[in-house]
């Protein structure tokens, strides 16, 4: 019904349901565990999965159902689970196509709570990660790929320096080996960019930020998007090809291309359980509404601000996507509509100018979390990417200097008031004792 309309129209309407006893427009909070069994044998129907009704809210809850559809739909995909969390939907998406024994291929510029994900949980369970420079050529990501490679993993924007991933590139390596494309859109969000295009099988999203939007609630999706051919892909996957238990086709069988997110709901997400509570899901939806407006305001206000401080004599350098980094032609291509919302500024006197500025704010707050209406800043050195050794940090560019800013939709001028004001008031020694 809703494939045809424009995506601001989808992002209000798409998946809703009208409840049927009280006919309320918007889509209630089903704040229900479980749901009544008509007899004996719907209960063993529902069971068995020969009903579409649904059994308990562990991995179905109506509200939820439909947060996940509109998220899907939004993504160009077929099919979408809530869990309770952006790491839990990183956790559960992996899990669901690789095993103890296989290898993930990832870009060498992701969040820290991924990396900390991949090096600590996920391979003490036996999963092998290898991370390839974020710009490696074609063949060099083909040549990467082993015969128990499961799965391609990519931020389209990475946080928090904004290198933008050449997600046409990994799409094609993906088409080459038969190795699905899993894509974190976080900070894109599907406004702004939509992996499913460009060859992406799964795409991921923290809820926590642009989606919900408020800061009011964490959650994460994972999104199937239905233009990966499991069928072929039967020797990577026996998971999705092997008989189900009461005599059920395989999930490739019953569910062709849309096998991926079956299989997510029905078993990894049932047997490990990271629910989002449907109170989330509501006010998720209530965010998802006002999406792309939000983010039409979050993008123009990170480009006024990014301009503004690249012009501040204690801003050595701005990271924005695009011209900042030399990504100007991918970031055209892929983010037509503009790079997102977070603005990082290296300081010119390093860690004690970063203390001195982010003390000195007054609107903006001191916070971790991005993709709120309220813009957040913080020094990732000493917070998020605090326990990494100094070369690490150094690897992947975060330098003392370094602020992380998350940019609001408060009035652009209010903003870059109050940052400059900050900047000003850095001592001048600091601003001196200029470290890399
Ligand atoms: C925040 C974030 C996550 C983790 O999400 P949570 O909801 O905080 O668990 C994953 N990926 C990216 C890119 C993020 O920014």
């Amino acid at each position: 019904m809703t494939g045809a309309l424009g995506f601001e129209t989808r992002q209000v309407h798409a998946g809703a349901i009208i409840d049927g006893e009280a006919g309320a427009r918007i889509t209630p909070i089903y704040q229900s565990a479980g749901y009544v069994f008509d007899s004996f044998d719907d209960g063993v129907e529902r069971f068995a999965g020969r009903s579409a009704r649904r059994a308990y809210s562990r991995n179905d809850n109506p509200t939820n159902v439909v947060a996940a559809r509109r998220i899907a739909d939004l993504e160009g995909g077929v099919d979408g689970v809530l869990v309770a969390s952006g790491q839990a939907a990183i956790a559960m998406a992996l899990g669901a196509l690789a095993e103890a024994g296989d290898h993930i291929l990832t870009t060498d510029r992701l969040y820290e709570g991924t990396r900390e994900m991949f090096r600590g949980a996920l391979r003490r369970q036996g999963l092998a990660f290898e991370a390839l420079p974020i710009d490696a050529d074609e063949e060099t990501w083909v040549a990467a790929v082993r015969p128990e490679t499961r799965a391609i993993y990519a931020e389209s924007i990475a946080n928090p320096l904004g290198e933008v991933a050449d997600l046409a590139l990994l799409g094609r390596v993906s088409a080459r080996t038969g190795v699905p494309l899993v894509v974190d859109n976080t900070v894109a969000t599907p406004y702004l960019c939509r992996p499913v295009e460009h060859g992406a099988a799964v795409v991921i999203h923290s809820t926590s930020k642009w989606l919900g939007g408020h800061g009011s609630v964490i959650g994460g999706a994972i999104i199937d998007g239905g233009s990966f051919d499991w069928a072929a892909a039967a020797e990577r996957f026996p998971q999705l090809h092997e008989p189900r238990p009461h005599g059920a086709p395989s999930f490739a069988e019953r569910f062709g291309d849309a096998a991926l997110g079956a299989y997510l709901r029905s078993v990894v997400v049932l047997e490990h359980g990271p629910t989002m509570p449907p109170s989330s899901a509501f006010l998720l939806l209530h965010g998802i509404e006002t999406l792309s407006l939000r983010m039409q305001r979050h993008v123009a206000n990170a480009v006024a601000v990014a301009e503004a401080l690249r012009a501040h004599p204690a801003v050595a350098r701005v990271h924005y996507p695009g011209a900042d980094d030399g990504q100007a032609d991918l970031v055209a291509r892929l983010l037509p509509d503009g790079a997102g919302s977070i603005v990082s500024i290296k300081l010119a006197g390093g860690r004690d100018a970063a203390r001195a500025f982010l003390d000195g704010l007054r609107l903006v707050t001191q916070m971790t979390h991005i993709g709120d209406v309220r813009t957040l800043a913080i020094h990732t050195g000493s917070t998020i990417h605090g326990k990494l050794t100094d070369t690490e940090r150094e690897r992947l560019g975060i330098t003392e200097g370094l602020v992380r800013v998350s940019v609001g939709i408060e009035l652009a001028d209010d903003i870059i008031a109050d940052l400059r004001q900050a900047l000003d008031a850095v001592p001048a020694r600091e601003l001196e004792a200029v470290v890399s």
